[in-house]
């Protein structure tokens, strides 16, 4: 059986300051499993610092990994937490969170992702943890780090609530490596630097694969090989389908605009509401967008 493989163009965006390359959600595809969002900033020295003042998160967890550089995270549970290169941030938003993340470092290279959470989980308490130490592997010339999930036998200590699957893998030379896939998962390869080839197991075109651009392989596909010929970077991502993807609108993940409204109202409120109040960042924070955008997410 070949799998449906589908080339996505990431668009560029701003996220506090910082250029960056949004791969997920996009016209043609709103989501890989739970990965509902992907964000990819650096490497580079930007104009200016990311600092992205306090705002609120529901039905979601964000997933911060730093490859280059440092961020510091506060949020309204009173975390203040630097987040360093190999590293990652989960903060699950469950019911209601507020955040701030500020660069501390000119240089910096950082993927920022969110995670869908399912319907028995998006009304939990929020929580934050802070994962320094993460599984490593070696393939075929690739040293590759587990994100969130399992990979070749090894499982990762970032938990999610629906199977997932995220992985770092970086070449600093040649190399070809076939990772063996779940057939229940749909996976995307996000490359971060460099250029890669990646033959789908039962796709009949090697696909060459650069910056800005995230390869979807569908449901029912077994390994992909993947080669290059210099040094290269990407991210592994793959879940098992939604069979409804999320609504997203401005920080939130959910299902009806009506509830998401409730949500934009309690974060106009001067105590933040559910979300509550991020203390320690100087400065004001983010007004939600006018209600209008709301009716069309
Ligand atoms: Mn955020």
């Amino acid at each position: 059986m070949s799998p449906n493989v589908e080339r996505i163009t990431s668009h560029l965006g701003d996220v506090g300051g910082l250029p960056i390359q949004r791969a997920l959600p996009s016209k043609a595809r709103r989501a890989i499993g739970a990965w509902c969002f992907a964000d990819h900033a650096g490497p580079a020295t930007p104009e200016r610092r990311m600092n992205v003042g306090p705002h609120p998160h529901t039905g979601l967890s964000t997933f911060s990994w730093m490859i280059e550089g440092e961020i510091l995270h506060r949020d309204s549970l009173g975390s203040e937490q630097v987040l360093r290169a190999g590293e990652v941030n989960l903060m699950t938003a469950g019911y209601g969170i507020a955040h701030s993340e500020e660069s501390l470092s000119d240089r910096i290279h950082l993927a920022q992702l969110w995670i869908a959470l399912p319907d028995a989980e998006r009304e939990r308490a929020p929580s934050f943890q802070h994962f320094p130490e993460l599984p490593r592997l070696s393939q075929g010339g690739f040293e590759a780090t587990l994100l969130v999930g399992e990979l070749a036998g090894l499982r990762s200590p970032v938990p999610s609530f629906t199977p997932l699957l995220g992985a770092d893998l970086v070449a600093t030379g040649p190399a070809d490596a076939v990772l063996a896939l779940d057939p229940g998962f749909e996976h995307g390869l996000m490359l971060l630097e460099g250029e890669i080839e990646a033959a789908p197991a039962g796709h009949d075109a090697v696909e060459t694969i650069t910056p800005g651009t995230l390869l979807y392989i569908g449901a029912g596909c077994e390994a992909v090989e993947l080669r290059c010929s210099a040094a290269a970077r990407l991210l592994l991502l793959g879940g098992e389908p939604w069979s409804q993807p999320p609504l997203l609108w401005w920080n939130f993940v959910g299902r009806e605009p009506a509830e998401m409204q409730a949500w934009a109202q309690d974060w106009a409120r001067e105590d933040g509401g559910r979300f509550g109040v991020v203390r320690g960042y100087d400065g004001p924070r983010i007004a939600v967008p006018s209600v209008p955008a709301l009716r069309q997410p």
